[in-house]
């Protein structure tokens, strides 16, 4: 099969081709797997993340992404939830150990044994890729291939970011950063609590008309004061400064919740210029965003479907994979990057 596969950890500004285009043995199906032929494959700044050493794979070379949509070719030994053919999702989650009190009470995103599709084991950047049947998810049919991509990491994310923030009981919602998630926290939240006001912050002109188009109150630079103080905000930035004037713009009470799986030190030292009485007294909370579990994926595949949500996408043939990365790190970002096979 073809697949872009990464083979060392660099520095994208330094390299502008990380991921290499090899022709790879078809993956196998093993007890209780599936066998996907991939046809689209979202990008995701996991990706950046992961390319660059700030959550490296433990083997490499690996086959990168985690937002995967195909069909099912082949079932391996004592699997049957699905039939040849089937449209099915996979997203970050690849498996969990099932048996711990994380797994048990549906916070598998925080079992210790926690695998992760495209980092932890190969994802969808190919033509085949193999998942447990459990962690394999059904494609409402009002989706393309293309469409339901991004749903299934940015989109159940953000499904699980908007969670924590503790959504019904807030009135004023910020976002912070508004690439792929973002843009569907938003859809979700003006279809789900139309009297919800939501304002974005985000760095590039084009990201904040994008925001005011999709129904934001406000959009200003991250660095602005809202022009009322916010009752929850969910950060998508890969860096620090946003969450400092975050915390400024929380009302009392606030939560912050960072959506990011790292960040990246370059702009470290802006911490510094947090102040206990502005920025985090009054009972302000932080909370971090790890991993997804499945329910997170089901959850928002259903309400998607519902309402209906469509990511906004940019296309990319699997060979343009390295573009679409240098593309997003470049933040020429409008909507969700998909990688799309024939
Ligand atoms: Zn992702
Ligand atoms: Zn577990």
């Amino acid at each position: 099969m073809k697949a872009m596969i990464l083979e060392k950890i660099c520095d994208l500004a330094e390299c502008a081709e990380p991921l290499r285009l090899e022709d790879l043995p078809d993956p196998v199906p093993g007890g209780g797997e599936i066998l996907v032929r991939v046809s689209a494959c979202g990008v995701c700044h996991t990706e950046l993340d992961e390319i660059e050493g700030r959550t490296p794979p433990p083997l490499l070379p690996v086959v990168p992404g985690h937002q995967v949509v195909g069909r099912v070719e082949k079932a391996g030994p004592g699997a049957r939830r699905f039939r040849n053919g089937d449209r099915v999702g996979v997203g970050w989650i690849h498996s969990a150990c099932g048996r711990c009190d994380y797994c048990t009470s549906g916070l598998e995103n925080l079992c210790a044994d926690f695998r992760a599709t495209g980092r932890d084991v190969n994802g969808g950047y190919a033509e085949l890729m193999t998942v447990p049947e459990s962690h394999a998810f059904p494609i409402p049919g009002i989706f393309t291939d293309v469409e339901a991509a991004p749903l299934l990491c940015a989109g159940a994310i953000g499904y699980r970011s908007m969670a924590l923030t503790r959504i019904s009981g807030i009135k004023k919602l910020g976002l912070t950063g508004f690439g792929a998630s973002g843009h569907l926290v938003l859809k979700m939240v003006r279809h789900r609590f139309p009297d919800m006001e939501v304002f974005v912050f985000a760095r590039s002109p084009g990201e904040r008309e994008f925001a005011l188009e999709l129904g934001a109150v406000w959009a200003g630079d991250t660095i602005n004061t809202s022009p009322e103080k916010l009752d929850a905000i969910i950060d998508t930035t890969p860096v620090w400064k946003p969450v400092v004037e975050a915390l400024r713009n929380l009302a009392p009470g606030g939560r912050l919740v960072i959506n990011a799986i790292r960040k990246e030190d370059s702009d470290k030292d802006y911490l510094l210029n947090i102040d206990y009485a502005e920025h985090l007294w009054m009972e302000k909370e932080i909370k971090s965003v790890a991993n997804v579990a499945g329910s997170d994926i089901a959850g928002f595949l259903e309400l998607a479907a519902e309402v209906p949500i469509r990511p906004e996408t940019e296309v990319y043939p699997l060979e343009d994979a390295n573009r679409a990365l240098v593309e997003l790190k470049q933040r020429k970002i409008r909507g969700a990057k998909v990688l799309k096979l024939d």
